[in-house]
């Protein structure tokens, strides 16, 4: 399923693509990639994808053919293209400003195996980026239905990014519990199934917000995948792309430099139509009511062979902004908020150029 490709079509459709302002990702380097992630790791993606197969300690050390990441015809290029869209956002963002970069966010990779469909960290390797140009305090925040537990992982023990992440309680990979804070830097908000816009408003407003405005960082990377949208297949939550869209807006008018990404999302009509809106959004935008027929037109185009696939409603075609999604605020949503915000780091003043 080509699920930026789709987006991107709709986004042109929509002629909210401005060649002027638009850049194809480089492929990162085996230099690059290095940086977080091990030589023989690098090496093994590489042969799997000359090959187009692995041999059984391949499998077994580093995950890749097995484990739900199987060897595709561009294993490692693609990958390896998301990272260094991920590099360029750093470096365009290097002075101020805001790069969405939709083929990024695979958030579970490790350095030596990938999981869950991630094969290499592009968050991760987009945040060192930002570290090596001379950043020393950014906001890494996570509202894809998994926990964000590759980008956790590699700076438990860097107290530079702080990782904040949302996600459906009880749900692979079975990390990120609320008392889970690596070391005093991260922050995760386990939420119940049927998870709603109202809630999603809450966490904005009483977590992500004033972590925001406590810690001041000089940088916001928002990993925006798509899968906590209701009509998702992988994931119970129960929001509407309006809640990506006003974290997006809330982030943007107070990050000095912001980086949003992809991440999961496996109903194509929900992701491009997300990924869409949010493009929109840090576009400024006007959302249409009614797509117009050009825009439709790449919507009804797009096919799943999933059963939901098989007789979408009409306006997965038409329209691009859901209808709201509100509902109860539950209070383990309220408590769980009031929990990740006990021990916070110190402030950081305002100070420092950059
Ligand atoms: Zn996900």
């Amino acid at each position: 399923m080509p699920r930026v490709p789709a987006m991107l079509d709709l986004v042109r459709a929509l002629g909210w693509l401005d060649p002027q302002r638009y850049l194809d990702s480089p492929r990162a380097t085996t230099a690059q990639l290095t940086r977080y992630h091990t030589p023989d790791y690098i090496a093994a993606l590489q042969r799997a994808e000359e090959e187009q197969s692995v041999p059984a300690e391949v499998r077994e050390r580093h995950h890749i053919g097995a484990h739900g990441n199987p060897v595709y015809r561009e294993v490692f290029r693609r990958p390896a293209t998301s990272a260094g869209g991920a590099i360029l956002a750093a470096r365009l963002t290097r002075s101020g400003g805001i790069v969405h970069v939709p083929g990024a966010g695979t958030h579970h990779a490790f350095p030596d195996r990938a999981a869950g469909f991630c094969y290499l960290n592009d968050p991760v390797i987009g945040l060192l980026e930002w570290l090596d140009l001379g950043l020393d305090n950014i906001l890494y925040v996570d509202i894809d239905a998994h926990h964000g537990d590759g980008v956790e992982y590699a700076f438990r023990e860097d107290p530079r990014v702080f990782t904040l992440s949302v996600h459906e309680a009880g749900r692979w990979p079975f990390t990120g519990r609320l008392e889970d804070r690596a070391g005093g830097h991260a922050r995760n908000i386990p939420v119940p199934q049927g998870f709603n816009d109202t809630e999603m408003e809450h966490v904005l407003h009483s977590v992500i917000l004033p972590i925001l405005r406590h810690l001041r960082p000089q940088a916001v990377m928002l990993q925006c995948g798509a899968d906590g949208v209701e009509e998702d297949p992988l994931a119970r939550l129960s929001l509407s792309n309006n809640a990506h869209c006003a974290v997006v807006r809330a982030l943007m008018a107070e990050a000095p430099r912001l980086i949003v990404t992809g991440g999961g999302g496996y109903n194509p009509w929900t992701v491009a139509r997300c990924w869409a809106a949010v493009w929109g959004t840090l576009d400024g935008r006007a959302m249409p009511a009614r797509l117009p027929p050009a825009a439709e037109a790449v919507l009804r185009a797009l096919d799943w062979s999933r059963a939901a696939g098989r007789n979408p409603p009409e306006h997965w075609f038409t329209t691009l902004v859901d209808a709201p999604r509100p509902g109860p605020l539950r209070p383990e949503v309220v408590e769980a908020c009031q929990a990740v915000l006990q021990g916070l780091p110190p402030a950081v003043r305002p100070a420092r150029a950059g």
